[in-house]
């Protein structure tokens, strides 16, 4: 049988990092065994339905890669694609009522005050188990009820002696009581479905062979089975995902900035080092590799090698994972994406692709990119003791020397390349017999007045062009005679 996996999810907003790993493992299941991958979007729940987020959704599939084979915009003959369309169709209600005729739901007619009296408290949390009051209506008053316009529900019939087994791959065999299964309310008092109701409904229909979700679901699939062997239809295999917690074994929060992978693009990173870190929360490969394309995940995926123990997002990890992109990555691409963020402090005609290039393997994220070259701009008041390296045998005196040295040497230089000027230093190495290291550092302080920056000096001379270089070291000797 084809495999079929579907990415499910409610428009409420930007995509969740744990939305984004489900729809990687659903796509990933389903590519690595040459099946298909389905968009539905699930939204019935009228009250969280955010305007914009289906663009989001599109959008963060297509940027990610995770492109589906049938969805609302690809037609693969199981539409409608989207909840609110099916049920306009009124497939729920029919499917509901098919139910009801085998005895395995019911109408409820309950008014919200007699539900409110079934509240009660255990440990402390307040629960409300429906008493199957409207079980015992007969088929007359049930009718007589819906022709006299009453509001009602449709109620899934559960057994409450017994248990419920399901299996998960990844949490295994579950068992429940079935004492603790509440009749769920399929069909609400507005005619939508509840998503418990639909999904079971909607991968039955769209042929879902494997139902990837995050754990937030277990506890409700043993009812989901009951649903399906009510209809009579096969279960699909249950891969639920486990728990992505923050570096603190808390919740992931949009405050840490954990939680979108849109909000992670804003901060700076690659869409691609994003996903392959998504990738390894809740899986591993056999060999333990870390970076992969995804086109190496789709044949190396195994959903049997996924863990059941929380997974934690860590921040560190993902940027070291970024910054491997970054350096991997081809140089043109790099700079299109870096440019914005270079410009934000240069603001002079200088040569940023140059800079960009000093960059490019030093960086984790592109933010970073602003500390390491600010000073291409404008020269920063430093300490003078940043002169002194104990390994350079440098101090104030002896870079004051060498400043003074090598600025007539400047002064006289035409070329301002950074082999006409590394050519032209060295050659003051070698006559004064020093380490190279003891004329660079002073002159790349000068010029640049950071203890680190991502070139050398004559690289840094070059960009800043000899007029701005000699202001420097002119400056330099100032500072140092003081
Ligand atoms: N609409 C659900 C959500 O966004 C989907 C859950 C599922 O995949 O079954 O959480």
């Amino acid at each position: 049988m084809k495999v079929r996996t579907r990415y499910a999810p409610s428009p409420t907003g930007r995509m969740h990092v744990g939305n984004l790993r489900t729809a990687l493992y659903a796509y990933l299941i389903a590519k690595h065994e040459g099946g298909d991958f389905l968009l539905r979007i699930e939204d019935t729940d009228q009250e969280r339905y955010v305007d914009g987020a289906v663009e989001i959704i599109y959008r963060t599939l297509e940027k990610t890669g995770l492109i589906h084979d049938e969805g609302p915009d690809k037609d693969g003959g199981v539409g409608p694609y989207v909840q609110s369309e099916r049920q306009a169709s009124g497939i729920y209600l029919e499917y509901a009522k098919k139910l009801v005729e085998a005895g395995q739901a019911y109408y409820c007619f309950c008014t919200p005050e007699r539900l409110e009296s079934l509240r009660t408290s255990v440990n402390g949390e307040e629960i409300l188990t429906y008493d199957k009051h409207c079980l015992k209506l007969s088929k007359e008053e049930v009718e007589a009820n819906l022709k006299a316009g009453l509001p009602y529900v449709i109620r899934q019939n559960n057994p409450t002696e017994g248990t419920t087994t399901f299996h998960d791959e990844i949490y295994g065999d579950i068992t429940v009581d079935n004492s603790e299964l509440d009749d769920m309310v399929l069909i609400k008092s507005d005619g939508y479905p509840t998503y418990n109701f639909a999904n079971v409904v909607d991968d039955h229909l769209m042929g879902i062979t494997h139902v990837v979700r995050g754990n937030e679901y277990l506890s409700s699939s043993p009812k989901y089975n009951r649903l399906y062997e009510a209809f009579g239809w096969q279960v699909p295999v249950y891969v639920h995902c486990p728990l992505i917690t923050n570096e603190e074994h808390k919740k992931l929060s949009k405050r840490s900035g954990h939680s979108s992978y849109e909000d992670l693009l804003d901060q700076g990173f690659i869409s691609e080092a994003i996903v392959n870190y998504v990738a390894l929360l809740g899986w591993s490969p056999e060999d333990n590799r870390e970076i992969f394309t995804l086109e190496e995940m789709v044949k190396d995926f195994d959903y049997r090698r996924m863990s059941k123990s929380p997974a934690v997002f860590d921040m560190t990890k993902l940027k070291w994972m970024n910054g491997e992109y970054m350096k991997a990555m081809d140089f043109d691409k790099f700079y299109q994406m870096a440019e914005p963020y270079m410009k934000k402090v240069i603001t002079k005609d200088l040569d940023l692709k140059k800079i960009g290039a000093m960059v490019k393997t030093r960086i984790e994220v592109f933010p970073d990119i602003e500390g390491h070259i600010d000073f291409f701009q404008e020269m920063p008041e430093y300490d003078i003791a940043m002169y002194t390296h104990k390994k350079m045998k440098t101090n104030k005196e002896t870079s004051l020397k060498v400043l003074e040295d090598v600025l007539p040497l400047l002064e006289a230089q035409e070329d301002f390349s950074n082999d006409a000027l590394y050519e032209l230093l060295s050659a003051y190495v070698s006559e004064t017999g020093v380490k190279t290291g003891f004329v660079m550092w002073p002159v790349r302080t000068a010029v640049s007045g950071k203890q680190m920056t991502p070139a050398g000096a004559t690289e840094i001379m070059e960009v800043l062009g000899k007029e701005e270089s000699l202001a420097r070291i002119r400056k330099g000797i100032e500072l140092l005679k003081l």
